[in-house]
């Protein structure tokens, strides 16, 4: 958590409600793929 990371690289990890979830393989964060808005990954099963 010392630098900003700027999330240039990213992988598609997941598709719901025509979102795209993205993970960046430096942070290790999740975004959502269209305004690269950090999201909580919430693990329901529905
Ligand atoms: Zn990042």
């Amino acid at each position: 958590m010392s630098t900003a990371c700027e999330h240039q690289k990213t992988t598609i990890i997941a598709r719901r409600d025509g979102i795209d979830y993205v993970e960046c393989l430096d942070c290790r964060e999740i975004f959502d793929a269209e305004d690269l808005e950090p999201v909580t990954v919430e693990m329901d099963d529905e």
